[in-house]
């Protein structure tokens, strides 16, 4: 009797154990909701979620933790809904295809994830990766096997024969093939349809189209339109079957109206957008991801005749100065914005550097901050989970020193970073 009475007191000491809390001291407190910071805030923590947010430090009860960022200004964590965590671009990158294996592009892509989670991203959406690699990522990342951010990802991208994200793009002689829905290349509705059907089969977590040309293919237009309404519309349609967002890149005005109409839910990079496309945006809500660090680097690298292929470069020339205007018309107008970089364009880790792009063209830091956080999560269809630090949301929380809306570089360099109530860098 006694002895089980014994076990039964140490059941209960470990369970007490589980429960411990842990609380943030946040002298400064962006939860992305509020357009205003507060000061002097506690968030309490149990497990991966945060269970109240309280003024004041709380003191914490027995066998709690305390993380003092008393000194800090504490933010959710960021969210990119751009990112290609399986490249990144480099003068031989056209030629990594022929000389890289499926486990080293892996590997590299683990460790592409891990420097995203440092710099300050808990959450990505990866939009278009070759073969798979971020959905084993994403199993990876959830089984604890590899650290990296929260991943949405939309697989292998959609594109039309010749279009951007073709594979077989500049492919001559015996290399050329013939790519169909498998390697995300359609013609027609119902190839569009199969397509959208494969990436649930591959577990992808949503759908991106490439609606028009684009800056880095093996191909002369970035602009001209690659799918037909129809195509779209069946892309549109299948993908809500199976309870999936639709992202489409484009650059191109025409390509964006036919998107727009079609009823997608973002528009990517959005560079040659006019009064129209303002319009329809407006009018159906759709998103803009404006990806200003990739326009900011292709446009650096246009002149450098060792780094992109010639038929790149004028492309990469013409494209990157426009995104800056484009961005702040779009802004301007009212159109709904979220953060989103197409990093793999540029380095991985330099995510953060597009806050001081979307200030610089006029946007209020904490606007551009809430891009990163709330709207993100909105786009996501996250909202009970992601964006803001609210009761019942995942504890994925970053710190900065100083104040990120007077110098919104600060977001460049994160010292504290939580995912999921785990501290990851600190
Ligand atoms: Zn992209």
């Amino acid at each position: 009797m006694k002895f089980s009475f014994a076990v039964f007191l140490a059941a209960c000491a470990c369970a007490g154990s589980l429960s411990a809390k842990t609380l943030i001291h946040a002298g400064t407190l962006i939860d992305g909701a509020s357009d205003q910071p507060r000061k002097d805030v506690t968030l309490v923590i149990d497990g991966e979620r945060i269970v109240d947010v309280v003024a004041g430090f709380a003191a914490p009860a027995a066998g709690d933790k305390v993380i003092d960022l008393k000194k800090s200004t504490v933010l959710p964590g960021l969210m990119d809904m751009h990112t290609h965590l399986s490249g990144e671009s480099n003068p031989q990158a056209y030629l990594e295809r022929f000389t890289m294996s499926a486990p080293e592009v892996t590997l590299r892509t683990a460790a592409f994830a891990r420097k995203t989670l440092q710099a300050g991203f808990t959450t990505v959406r990866d939009l278009g990766d070759p073969g798979g690699f971020t959905i084993a990522l994403r199993k990876a990342i959830a089984q604890g096997i590899a650290e990296g951010p929260r991943i949405f990802t939309a697989g292998k991208s959609i594109a039309t024969s010749g279009g951007h994200a073709d594979p077989s793009n500049s492919l001559a002689g015996r290399f050329d093939f013939d790519p169909g829905p498998r390697e995300g290349v359609v013609n027609g509705p119902d190839e569009a349809r199969k397509a959208v059907r494969l990436r649930y089969k591959e577990t992808a977590d949503l759908i991106k189209i490439t609606a028009t040309g684009g800056v880095l293919s093996m191909a002369t237009s970035a602009q001209n339109p690659q799918f037909t309404e129809e195509e779209i519309k069946a892309i549109v349609e299948t993908a809500r079957d199976y309870g999936y967002k639709v992202a489409v890149h484009a650059h191109g005005a025409e390509g964006m109206k036919r998107a727009i109409r079609a009823g997608v839910d973002s528009i990517e990079h959005g560079t040659y957008m006019d009064e129209e496309v303002i319009e329809l945006m407006r009018k159906h809500g759709t998103w803009l991801v404006p990806t200003l660090l990739a326009g900011k680097f292709v446009a650096e690298k246009a002149a450098d005749a060792t780094y992109f292929p010639s038929i790149v470069r004028p492309k990469a020339a013409a494209v990157g100065p426009l995104m800056a205007a484009m961005f702040a018309k779009a802004h301007r107008a009212g159109v709904k914005i979220a953060f989103g970089t197409d990093t793999g364009v540029s380095p991985h880790g330099d995510n953060a550097q597009e806050f001081a792009l979307m200030v610089a063209a006029g946007m209020p830091p904490m606007a551009a901050i809430q891009c990163a956080t709330r709207n993100a999560a909105q786009l996501l269809g996250q909202e009970q989970n992601l964006g803001t630090l609210e009761k019942g949301k995942f504890a994925d929380v970053i710190a900065v020193s100083g104040d990120p809306l007077a110098d919104i570089k600060l977001l460049q360099r994160v010292a504290f970073v939580m995912k999921g109530g785990q501290i990851v860098k600190q």
